[in-house]
C-alpha cells in the first residue's frame, strides 16, 4: 500500500501547476541533498540558485520583503525589489533581539531622526540571512509612548553594508541546520530617511499584517515535516519484522498510523481554511494562528510517533525520522511561539 499524502487533489486548480514543478524541484534537487546539507550546516547556496534559474524562488517576492511589496515607496519597490524579484539580491526580516522575541512591543532597537538619516542602536537576533543578505527589514523603536505601546515601532530598509551593520551567524543549532540565522549589531548604523518604509509608528501594524501570511506559510513547514514523519514511519513498519509478524500488523501500529493521518489531515484541512481567510482578509490574524498552531504541533506529533515507531533506529542521526524529529522543534517557535498564537486565538474569537 503506498501513501501519497501530499497528492494535489487537494490544492486549487490555480495552484495545481505551480505545485507540481515545485515538486519535481524538491525530488531533483533538495531529497538528494537534505541531508548533506543538514549534517555540514552549509548555506544551500546551489539549491537557491536552482531554484531561481526554475523560477520557483522570489516568484513572488519573498524572503522577509513582503512588507516592502506591500508597502514600500515606489523607490524602495525600485531600488530594493526589484533586484530581489531579478534574483540578483537576498534579503530578510530584523524583528527578534536576544532579550525579546515573543513580545513584538517591548523590543528595545532603537531608530532616531538624525537631519535627513536614520540612525540605528541595537541588537537583533535570529535573523535568517542577517549575514548573507543584501538588505534586511528592520524593526526598531521609534518612538517611547507608554500609553500606545504598539505606535512605537517602524520598519526600515536597512543595506547590510551600511556602516554600523555588523552580523555574524548564531551557534549551530540541532534542525534546520542549512538555514542561516545571525547576531546583527547596529552600532550607530546611519540609513537614508527615505528607507522609513510605510509610515512611522505603523512599524507594528504592518508586522501584524505579515505575520497572517507567514503563519500559514509556516503551518505549510509544519505540515511538510508532517508528512515526511508519516511517509517515514509507514515504510519502516511495513518493512521490518517482529513476533514472528509485520510490524504493521500489530493494530496499535496501525492505530498509531491512523492517528498520524488525522492529525495530518485535520491540520491541512485547517491550513487551506485559513490560507482562504487570509487571502480574503477575513478574520485573518485568528485563522493564521490557529492554522500555525494546528499545523506545527502536527508535525511535532507526527515526528514524536513516527520515532517510536522505529524503535532503536530511530535514533541514527542519518535516519530522515530523526530529521524531522529536530526540524519539528522549531516551526513551533518561529514565527511567534505557539503559546503566543494561543493568546491570538483566544483573544480574536
Ligand atoms: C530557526 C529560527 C529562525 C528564526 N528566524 C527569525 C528571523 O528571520 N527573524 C526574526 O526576527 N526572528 C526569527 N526567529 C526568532 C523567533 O521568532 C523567536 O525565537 C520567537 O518569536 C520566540 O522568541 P524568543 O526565542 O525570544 O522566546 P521568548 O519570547 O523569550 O519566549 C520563551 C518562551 O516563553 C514562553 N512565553 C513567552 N511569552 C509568553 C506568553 N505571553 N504566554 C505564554 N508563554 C510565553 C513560551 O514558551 C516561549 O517559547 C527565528 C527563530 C528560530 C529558532
Amino acid at each position: 500500500m503506498e501513501l501519497d499524502l501530499l497528492t494535489e487533489s487537494v490544492v486549487p486548480e490555480h495552484a495545481r501547476g505551480v505545485k507540481a514543478e515545485a515538486r519535481e524541484f524538491a525530488d531533483e534537487h533538495i531529497a538528494p541533498n537534505a541531508e548533506r546539507y543538514f549534517d555540514s550546516g552549509e548555506y544551500p547556496w546551489e539549491i537557491l540558485e536552482a531554484g531561481m534559474d526554475a523560477g520557483l524562488v522570489a516568484a513572488d517576492i519573498p524572503f522577509g520583503a513582503e512588507i516592502t511589496t506591500e508597502y514600500g515607496s515606489e523607490r524602495q519597490k525600485e531600488e530594493y525589489l526589484e533586484p530581489v524579484g531579478r534574483n540578483e539580491q537576498i534579503t530578510g526580516l530584523a524583528v527578534s533581539e536576544p532579550e525579546t522575541g515573543s513580545d513584538l512591543a517591548g523590543m528595545s532597537t532603537s531608530a532616531e531622526k538624525d537631519g535627513d538619516e536614520w540612525v540605528l542602536d541595537g541588537e537583533k537576533y535570529w535573523i535568517g540571512n542577517g549575514v548573507e543578505a543584501d538588505w534586511v527589514t528592520v524593526y526598531a523603536r521609534t518612538d517611547d509612548d507608554e500609553d500606545n505601546r504598539y505606535g512605537n515601532y517602524s520598519l526600515f530598509i536597512v543595506p547590510t553594508d551600511a556602516d554600523g551593520y555588523e552580523a555574524e551567524h548564531t551557534p549551530e543549532k540541532m534542525g534546520m541546520c542549512a538555514s542561516k540565522q545571525a547576531h546583527v549589531i547596529f552600532d550607530g548604523c546611519r540609513i537614508p530617511e527615505e528607507n522609513l518604509i510605510g509610515s512611522e509608528g505603523a512599524g507594528f501594524y504592518m508586522l501584524a499584517d505579515f505575520f497572517n501570511h507567514g503563519r500559514v506559510v509556516v503551518g505549510g513547514h509544519g505540515l511538510g515535516i508532517a508528512a515526511a514523519a508519516i511517509e517515514e514511519a509507514w515504510e519502516f513498519v511495513h518493512g521490518r519484522n517482529a513476533f514472528g509478524r509485520q510490524v504493521n500488523e500489530f493494530q496499535a501500529v496501525q492505530h498509531s498510523l491512523a492517528d498520524m493521518r488525522l492529525t495530518f489531515e485535520q491540520a491541512r484541512s485547517l491550513n487551506w481554511r485559513a490560507a482562504e481567510h487570509v487571502a480574503e482578509n477575513d478574520r485573518a490574524g485568528l485563522w493564521a494562528s490557529m492554522a500555525k498552531v494546528a499545523s506545527t504541533e502536527a508535525a511535532v506529533e507526527c515526528s514524536q510517533s513516527g520515532m517510536q515507531l522505529h524503535g532503536g533506529r530511530s535514533i541514527f542521526t542519518d535516519r530522515r525520522i530523526a530529521r524531522t524529529y529536530r526540524d519539528a522543534r522549531i516551526p513551533v517557535i518561529y514565527e511567534g511561539a505557539n503559546e503566543i498564537q494561543r493568546n491570538l486565538i483566544y483573544s480574536q474569537s
